[in-house]
């Protein structure tokens, strides 16, 4: 290391567990190198029942801000003072800031797929989006695609443990964000599932299917419904090109794969903690 650690430098972290396996330290820690700003980013394995000690730690060793993972995102929008638009509705974040002791939680994983679309020349503004999913990365996406302006969402899931949350999240949208139209289904009815794909300019898997050990399957069983002017997002980034994503590219789709929403979160939460831009190019062409 040219510059070595000092007395001032800022402290960031990724708090979930298990985090051993992130690429965040490495990520973060080449973008502060590379600007020349002095911060450090470390990984701390911090259980779900422990977030409360881990954010009042924040507090008391100054620490810039920190990034948080599985199991702790609700947890930690439960222990915050203040949360994000997006955080509040959702109730759970992935990065917090730290201002003078006040910690204010943000989710930036819908950002990150709005601006990974916009990085591919896509803007979601007006369209019509078709969604399989109402998990974590699923209901992120759908909050932030009806703050950004998006016209209608289509959501299909699993009449599973998900489906009641999944009607949660539309009736917040329809309460926060009234000029959005969200429509609810079950993932099962494919007869309605192709209707509503076949009527959208954007659809979205946003499900554990297509990521291993599911990675033979795919939400979508037909893809000839797929047309040409149509763009195709999948958010599971490994493999990085899903059964979906292979499928619809041989239908002839613009395509989006998970990866760039991985790093679209990240560049929005470096923002949030140090001001300025990560260097995106040379972190996507490192990293990703
Ligand atoms: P989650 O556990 O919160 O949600 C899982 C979702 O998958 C639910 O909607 C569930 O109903 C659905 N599901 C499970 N089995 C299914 C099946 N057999 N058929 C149809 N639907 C099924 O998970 P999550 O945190 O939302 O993650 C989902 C995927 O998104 C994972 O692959 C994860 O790696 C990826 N992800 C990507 C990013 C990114 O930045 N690209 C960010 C977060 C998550």
């Amino acid at each position: 290391m040219e510059k070595m650690i000092s007395g001032k430098t800022r402290l960031l972290a990724l708090i979930g567990s298990p985090v051993g396996h992130s690429g965040s330290p490495q990520m973060y820690n080449y973008s502060f190198k590379k600007l020349g700003i002095d911060y450090v980013y470390v990984a701390f394995d911090v259980k779900e029942d422990k977030v409360k000690d881990a954010l009042d730690a924040m507090r008391t060793f100054n620490m810039r801000g920190c990034n948080v993972t599985m199991p702790d995102k609700i947890a930690a929008a439960e222990n915050v003072d203040e949360l994000s638009p997006a955080a509040r509705i959702i109730g759970a974040v992935n990065t917090i800031v730290n201002d003078e002791g006040v910690l204010k939680g943000y989710i930036t994983d819908g950002e990150g797929f709005v601006n990974n679309l916009k990085d591919n020349g896509v803007d979601i503004k007006g369209k019509k989006m078709t969604i399989c999913g109402g998990g974590g990365a699923a209901t992120a996406i759908q909050v932030q695609c009806a703050l950004d302006g998006i016209k209608e969402i289509s959501i299909f899931n699993k009449n599973d443990a998900f489906f009641a949350r999944t009607e949660e999240t539309a009736e917040k949208i329809r309460k926060e964000v009234p000029s959005c139209v969200v429509n609810v289904f079950d993932i099962d009815d494919q007869a309605k599932l192709n209707e509503e794909i076949k009527d959208s300019d954007i659809f979205v898997n946003a499900t554990i299917v297509g990521m291993k050990p599911l990675d033979d399957q795919s939400v979508v069983k037909d893809p000839s419904i797929f047309s040409k002017d149509q763009i195709v997002c999948d958010v599971v980034y490994n493999p990085v090109e899903t059964k979906l994503i292979q499928e619809a590219k041989a239908q002839g789709c613009k395509t989006i794969g998970g990866k760039g929403m991985l790093l679209w979160q990240g560049v929005s939460a470096f923002k949030l903690y140090t001001g300025c831009d990560m260097p995106v190019d040379e972190v996507k062409e490192k990293f990703f």
